[in-house]
């Protein structure tokens, strides 16, 4: 029988440990299991809600999700500068959507709440496939590929969280602004998801961060400081933003990388989670379908091409978002249709 060991379980790992055939020894390793974090919301497109609802959990989801409508970029103090229609993306709790994806896995699929340290101890054999869904800083890409394979840093910290309340909103409202954007999204059920970006920062405090930003916009619309009144450092996360390196294969051995662990990129087109929950489904179909270096190739050839190009223009949308020279973007971005 094959097995399969799944490193990690976010929304790739729980998606492909899902959909792999109900007849192979499929074990999903997951040290944070019961971690719940702060429910930022995700933009989940038709292609990712396709996946979703293959694997079960689209109707559930979609009564704790929120269509998004419409996006508007401003400018840092506010000018209107273009707007677009994204009627057909969701807006997702992040806790949610993972919970949902833990509670369908089915019965077959064995959990170990434990971190995977290396490929060793996964005992990899002939009839063993690893699949390496554990995010940016992924133990498997280190492993298989190489210490010239780590993620590298964008040189961007993002400060985001949710708000209980906050100004009635109908979409996507970003304001771009030379160093960073300041982004926010209505709830669903009330409140706000807030997101903002600042040159590499470290904060000692997450209410250090949350005064930072109040300092830093404060020219900006009175509806970006009704959100930053209300944000709790208990409900606001801060990170470092991530990229992840090209490689030329997403296969090395028996070892294969899905999600993050892939094509980790600039969260500025919301692609990230939607490329991770394609690439389960058509690793999962090529597994289903073909032995497992064939299933790879064909995996390799349908979403090498397509993420790495997606992490392309995500770098460049999260380039032109906080470029200096924003009197030239601005004016770009005015003659949009
Ligand atoms: C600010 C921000 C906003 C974003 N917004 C969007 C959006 O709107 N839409 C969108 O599509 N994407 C968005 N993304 C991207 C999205 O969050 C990621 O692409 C997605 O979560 C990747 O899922 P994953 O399962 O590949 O990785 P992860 O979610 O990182 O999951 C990896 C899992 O592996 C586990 N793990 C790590 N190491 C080990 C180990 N050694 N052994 C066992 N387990 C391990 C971790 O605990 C973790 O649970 C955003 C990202 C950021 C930072």
């Amino acid at each position: 029988m094959v097995a399969v060991h799944v490193v990690g379980g976010g929304v790739a790992g729980l998606t492909i440990a899902s959909l792999l055939p109900s007849d192979w020894g499929v074990h999903l390793y997951e040290p944070r299991w019961d971690e719940r974090r702060v429910p930022t919301l995700f933009g989940i497109y038709p292609d990712g809600q396709a996946v979703l609802d293959q694997v079960g959990v689209l109707s559930d989801l979609t009564e704790e999700s929120i269509p998004v409508g419409e996006g508007r970029i401003f400018s840092g103090d506010g000018t209107l500068l273009t707007s677009m229609k994204l009627a057909e993306v969701r807006m997702v709790p992040h806790t949610t959507l993972i919970d949902l994806l833990q509670r369908h896995l089915p019965s077959h699929v064995t959990v170990h709440r434990e971190e995977v340290s290396g490929p060793t101890a996964l005992q990899a054999g002939a009839e063993t496939i690893v699949v390496g869904a554990d995010g940016v800083h992924s133990e498997v890409r280190k492993s298989y590929w190489g210490s010239s394979a780590h993620a590298r840093k964008l040189n961007v910290t993002v400060v985001r969280g949710v708000t209980e309340t906050g100004p009635r909103l109908e979409g996507l409202d970003g304001y771009w602004a030379a160093g960073g954007l300041f982004g926010m999204t209505p709830r669903p059920g009330g409140g706000i998801n807030w997101f903002a970006t600042v040159p590499q920062e470290h904060f000692e405090t997450r209410q250090v961060a949350l005064e930072t930003l109040s300092r830093r916009w404060s020219e900006a619309p009175e509806a970006l400081h009704e959100v930053l009144r209300h944000a709790d450092p208990a409900l606001t996360l801060v990170n470092e933003l991530w990229e992840a390196r090209f490689t030329r294969k997403l296969h090395r051995e028996h070892a294969v990388l899905v999600g993050d662990a892939a094509h980790a990129m600039a969260p500025n087109v919301a692609r990230g989670a939607n490329e991770a929950l394609l690439d389960a489904q058509e690793l999962a179909e090529a597994l289903a379908k073909y032995p497992p270096g064939k299933a790879f190739q064909v995996y390799q050839r349908k979403r090498h091409l397509r993420t790495q190009g997606m992490k392309i223009v995500s770098r460049m949308v999260h380039r032109m978002s906080s470029t200096r020279r924003e009197g030239f973007r601005n004016r770009v971005l005015t003659l949009l249709p």
